[in-house]
């Protein structure tokens, strides 16, 4: 009969239990607007895009973001990939650029 050691296990839930919040904390900020291409934030002009990304905060501890890299796989849209400087987890922000429709 094996001695069970009830410290470990508990050590072992608590790490189990960690991460499974990072990854639900993950899951809903890519629901969260701008977390996707499908759900973009939406700006008037590119100008602010990258003041909006680091106004953002990091959902895993708070901490605010550097910008990696800024692309645009389109005429309106821009994916920025930005960093935690507190705690390292990398994210992308979705952008749309909307234009006044001209009348
Ligand atoms: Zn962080």
């Amino acid at each position: 009969m094996g001695r069970k050691r009830p410290e470990r296990t508990a050590r072992r839930r608590a790490e189990r239990g960690a991460r499974e919040l990072v990854r639900d904390r993950e899951k809903l900020a890519a629901l969260d607007i701008g977390g996707s291409p499908e759900r973009p934030i939406e700006v008037s002009t590119s100008a602010v895009i990258e003041g909006r990304a680091r106004a953002q905060r990091c959902p895993q501890c708070g901490g605010s973001y550097r910008i990696e890299d800024h692309q645009a796989p389109s005429a309106t849209l821009r994916e920025v990939a930005v960093r935690c400087a507190q705690c390292g987890v990398g994210r992308r922000l979705w952008f749309r650029i909307t234009v006044a429709a001209p009348s």
